[in-house]
């Protein structure tokens, strides 16, 4: 089955999917996306990925291309076409072609962008089976870090780092030393006293979906939380770290920089906290 792509209102083959060289998401990098997974040819959390959308758009003054209940179906279409049981979906909005330059032009139409493709489920497993080490750098992005633009030029020179330092992920700290986020991810830990903490939302981070749905989660099984910023000494020092995202789910980390966290395997507490969310995956497909 060869791959399909939707482009601006049609299913091209992928190898020939396209948009034009004065897209401005391709100069300027002036548009958003989102990531959503595939499980079981369903869309995890899709209400909350399409609201997360919006909002990014909404932020940049982007008017949606399409409606939200045409672009469900395209999406499944999309997934469809490429016979897609487990991946991801990817969705980019620009806002449009037109001359360069800055100013928002006036005559613009929204460009969107849909592909999709499969993910190995088998490796997933084995890596959250193992555990991932992390490294910490510092957080070099811009201050509306709550909006899902493709601008992602710090947070791929930091996940370069880390996996030319043998990492998994790079968490990222502000000015303060207190930890943001990773570079494609939610970062959590449990502290030496078993308290699950991550940052709460806001311009300083992008308000995962994934974490949203931990949170939620943890909320119904009565599982007590703290949403404030921890630090890089609290991160060393922590009895469990772990990641969140749509593409990790929830991932323990059993390495920051050189130190090694708890006995160097996953945690008791993530390890239960990947079950929460595998069930809560379970119950989307159902
Ligand atoms: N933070 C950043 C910077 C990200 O790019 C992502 C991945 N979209 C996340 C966090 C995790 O978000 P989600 O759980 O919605 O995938």
């Amino acid at each position: 089955m060869s791959r399909i792509a939707y482009v601006n209102g049609r299913y091209v083959r992928h190898l020939d999917a396209a948009v034009h060289i004065e897209d401005r998401g391709y100069q300027f990098a002036d548009g958003v996306y989102e990531v959503v997974t595939i499980s079981g040819g369903r869309l995890i959390d899709e209400a909350g990925h399409l609201d997360r959308l919006w909002r990014s758009l909404g932020e940049l003054r982007i008017v949606a291309p399409m409606a939200r209940e045409p672009l469900k179906m395209v999406m499944r279409e999309v997934i469809r076409r490429n016979g897609i049981v487990n991946g991801i979906i990817y969705l980019q909005i620009t806002r449009g072609v037109a001359p360069r330059d800055h100013p928002f032009p006036k005559n613009a139409t929204p460009s969107l962008v849909i592909t999709a493709r499969r993910l190995p489920l088998a490796k997933a497993a084995k890596t959250a089976a193992e555990g991932v080490a992390v490294i910490t750098l510092p957080d070099i992005r811009w201050a509306r870090r709550d909006i899902k633009s493709v601008s992602l030029l710090p947070n791929v020179l930091a996940k370069q780092e880390a996996r030319e330092r043998g990492a998994y992920e790079a968490f990222l700290v502000d000015e303060e030393g207190m930890v943001t986020e990773g570079s494609s991810t939610n970062a959590w830990i449990v502290t030496k006293d078993g308290k699950i903490v991550t940052r709460p939302t806001g311009n300083s981070i992008l308000a995962g979906i994934t974490r949203a749905a931990l949170l939620l989660e943890l909320k119904e099984n009565g599982i007590a939380f703290e949403q404030r910023s921890f630090s890089v000494a609290e991160l060393l020092d922590a009895r469990e770290v772990f990641l969140t995202s749509s593409t990790s789910y929830v991932l323990p980390v059993v390495k920051v920089d050189d130190k090694v966290i708890g006995n160097g395997h996953p945690g008791l507490v993530s390890q239960k906290l990947r079950a929460l969310y595998e069930k809560f995956m379970a119950r989307e497909t159902a």
